[in-house]
C-alpha cells in the first residue's frame, strides 16, 4: 500500500511539474518575442483568424501572429526559435491566404506568420526577351495578374482560383488547364528567396543553391518560407474563346482529352474537364432557358439522371486574328466526338477568364455558402488506371447529385521537374481528379460532412485495394507511416532535405509530417 501511495504521489508531482513547465514556457513566449527587433509586430490577442482555413474543419490557435514588414522580421523570429533549441516546443507556420483544407497553415500554440503583411519587395515587372516578375511570397496571384497585364504580360501557368498566395501554391504545385503545356506553377519559377528553418535568408535557383530551390517547390512548407519569387511571364492575350462540350461516354471523353494534350503544336491553350452527376430538376426545360453563348450553362445541362462529362477548352486570341482563329477552332473541334448539340461557346477577356471562379465565390458568399466545411479530395491518377477509377467512382460511389464540382483532366509528366518535392504518379500522363464538395455541418443527409467523409474514405480504399498507384494532391495524412507511403522511394530524400534545412522541425507543423521531437 505504501508503494502504491508513493507511486501515486510521484505521478501527481510529475503532472504538476509538467503543467507548470508548459504553463511557463507558453506564458514566457510573448515576453521572449517582444525583445526581438522586428519592424512589423506580433499580435497576441487577435489570433483566431489564424486558426481558420477554407476547409473549415480544423482550428488550432497559435499564441502569436507575426505581421512582418520585412524579410528580416521572418529571419529574426525563426533564428530566435532555432537558437532556443529542442527545449522549445514553438513551431512556425507561414500563412498565405489560408485556403488550406485541413489546418496545414496553422500552428497549435505556435507562431503564425501572416505572409500577406509582407509587402516588400515591391512587385516589379521586367520586360524584354525573357520577361518575369519579382513578387513577395505573400502576394496574391490576382494582384500579379493585374500588375503584369499593365505591361501586356502575364504568368503562363495558373490555378483555377487566383485569390491564393504565391508561397501557398508553390508549396503544393499550382495546377490548372495550362499545366499540360507549361507544367504546374512550380515549373514556371526562376528564382526564390527563402528563410530556412535555421533563420538563414538564402537566394536559390536551378543554378544557385539548387537543392534548396527544388526542395521548397512542392515542399509543403517543410524546408523554408518563400519570401520572394521570380515568375516567368509571357505576352498576354486580349481575349479568350471559352468552350464547353458534353460527352455521355467516359472513354470517348478521356480519349479526346488525351489526344488534345498530346498534340505537339496547334491545340487549345487550356484543357480541363468536369463530371456532371445525375443532374435533374435544376432546369425543367433546359432548351428554353439554355444559352449556348454561355459556357457556364453547360454545368446546368439537365442530364436526365445520367452522368455526363464536360470538356472545357480555351483558345487565346488577339483582336486582329479573329477569322483565322475561328477557322482554327472549328478545325480542332472537328476532331472531337462530343454530343453535337452541346457546343457552348463564348468570348471573354483574359482577366474575366482567369478570374472566373471568383464570380462563383461572390455568389456563394452572398448566400452564406462559402464559409462552410469543404471536405475536398484531390487525386493524381495514372492514365492507365483512369477508366478503372471512373467506372467505380462515377459509376458506383458518387452516383447522387454532387454538392460541388468534380474536375478531371490529364497533364503531361514531362512538364514536371522530378527534382522538386511534389509527389506524382509514375506514368507519362496522369489525371488530376478534384472532388470539390461543400458540406452542411448540421445535415445528416448526403450533403452532410459525415456522409461526404465516408464517401471520400470509400474512394481512397478503392484506390488502395485496386492498386491504382494514386497519389494525393494537397495531401493529408495523420501518421508518419502514411506519409512514408505517400512519398514512397522519395521519402529518404525528403527526410534528408528536412535534416538539412529545418532540423528542429520548426516549420509548417500543420502538415503533420514531422514533430519537433523527431
Ligand atoms: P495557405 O493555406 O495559407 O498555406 C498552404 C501551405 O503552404 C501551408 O502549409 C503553409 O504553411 C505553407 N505556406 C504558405 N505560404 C508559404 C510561404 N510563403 N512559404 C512557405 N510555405 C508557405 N490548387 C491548385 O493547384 N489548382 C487549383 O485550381 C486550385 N484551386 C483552388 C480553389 C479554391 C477555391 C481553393 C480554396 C483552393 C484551390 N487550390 C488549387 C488549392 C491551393 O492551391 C492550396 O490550398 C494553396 O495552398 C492555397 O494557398 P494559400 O495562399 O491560401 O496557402
Amino acid at each position: 500500500e505504501k508503494n502504491i501511495l508513493f507511486i501515486r504521489g510521484s505521478m501527481i508531482l510529475f503532472l504538476i511539474c509538467v503543467t507548470i513547465q508548459i504553463h511557463f514556457s507558453i506564458s514566457s513566449i510573448p515576453s521572449s518575442l517582444e525583445t526581438l527587433p522586428v519592424e512589423g509586430h506580433f499580435n497576441y490577442d487577435e489570433v483566431s483568424h489564424a486558426a481558420k482555413d477554407f476547409g473549415n474543419r480544423y482550428q488550432h490557435h497559435p499564441v502569436a501572429v507575426l505581421h512582418p514588414k520585412s524579410v528580416s522580421d521572418i529571419a529574426i523570429t525563426i533564428k530566435h526559435i532555432w537558437q532556443m533549441g529542442p527545449r522549445s516546443q514553438l513551431k512556425v507556420a507561414a500563412r498565405g491566404h489560408g485556403h488550406s483544407l485541413q489546418g496545414q497553415a496553422q500552428a497549435h500554440r505556435g507562431i503564425v506568420i501572416n505572409m500577406e503583411s509582407l509587402k516588400g519587395p515591391e512587385m516589379q515587372v521586367y520586360t524584354g526577351n525573357f520577361p518575369y516578375v519579382d513578387v513577395s511570397g505573400g502576394e496574391l496571384w490576382i494582384n500579379i495578374l493585374n500588375e503584369s497585364l499593365k505591361y501586356g504580360l502575364a504568368p503562363r501557368s495558373w490555378t483555377d482560383y487566383l485569390h491564393l498566395t504565391v508561397g501557398g501554391t508553390l508549396s503544393n504545385a499550382g495546377i490548372s488547364g495550362q499545366a499540360f503545356r507549361h507544367g504546374p506553377q512550380i515549373s514556371n519559377v526562376r528564382q526564390l528567396e527563402v528563410v530556412t528553418g535555421k533563420g538563414k535568408v538564402v537566394n536559390c535557383s536551378e543554378e544557385q543553391n539548387g537543392e534548396l530551390f527544388h526542395s521548397v517547390l512542392g515542399g509543403l512548407g517543410q524546408f523554408g518560407i518563400i519570401t520572394r519569387a521570380r515568375i516567368i511571364l509571357e505576352p498576354a492575350p486580349a481575349m479568350v474563346k471559352w468552350i464547353r462540350v458534353l460527352y455521355a461516354d467516359f472513354s470517348t471523353f478521356a480519349r479526346d482529352q488525351e489526344n488534345l494534350i498530346s498534340a505537339e503544336e496547334n491545340t487549345f491553350d487550356y484543357i480541363e474537364g468536369f463530371v456532371i452527376i445525375n443532374r435533374t430538376g435544376l432546369l425543367n426545360n433546359w432548351r428554353s432557358s439554355f444559352n449556348p453563348q454561355d459556357p457556364v450553362q453547360a454545368s446546368k445541362f439537365n442530364s436526365d439522371g445520367r452522368t455526363l462529362y464536360c470538356l472545357e477548352l480555351a483558345k487565346y486570341s488577339n483582336l486582329e486574328e479573329t477569322s483565322a482563329l475561328n477557322q482554327d477552332i472549328k478545325n480542332l473541334l472537328s476532331h472531337l466526338s462530343y454530343i453535337p448539340s452541346t457546343l457552348f461557346l463564348s468570348e471573354v477577356t483574359y482577366l474575366e477568364f482567369l478570374d472566373r471562379v471568383h464570380v462563383s465565390e461572390v455568389k456563394l458568399r452572398s448566400k452564406g455558402l462559402w464559409e462552410i466545411p469543404h471536405p475536398w479530395l484531390n487525386l493524381f491518377i495514372p492514365k492507365s488506371k483512369i477508366h478503372n477509377f471512373a467506372g467505380e467512382v462515377f459509376g458506383n460511389i458518387l452516383t447522387e447529385t454532387s454538392n460541388g464540382p468534380i474536375l478531371i483532366y490529364p497533364v503531361n509528366k514531362s512538364k514536371w521537374n522530378n527534382r522538386t518535392s511534389v509527389i506524382i504518379p509514375e506514368e507519362d500522363i496522369f489525371y488530376l481528379v478534384a472532388i470539390l464538395t461543400s458540406a452542411f455541418p448540421s445535415s445528416t443527409g448526403s450533403d452532410g460532412l459525415e456522409h461526404i467523409l465516408t464517401q471520400n474514405k470509400r474512394i481512397l480504399e478503392f484506390c488502395e485495394t485496386a492498386k491504382l498507384g494514386v497519389k494525393q494532391y494537397l495531401p493529408y495524412y495523420t501518421t508518419q507511416e502514411e506519409w512514408r507511403t505517400h512519398f514512397g522511394q522519395q521519402w529518404e530524400a525528403f527526410l534528408q532535405r528536412k535534416i538539412s534545412y529545418d532540423p528542429l522541425a520548426i516549420l509548417a507543423p500543420g502538415q503533420r509530417i514531422f514533430s519537433k521531437s523527431n
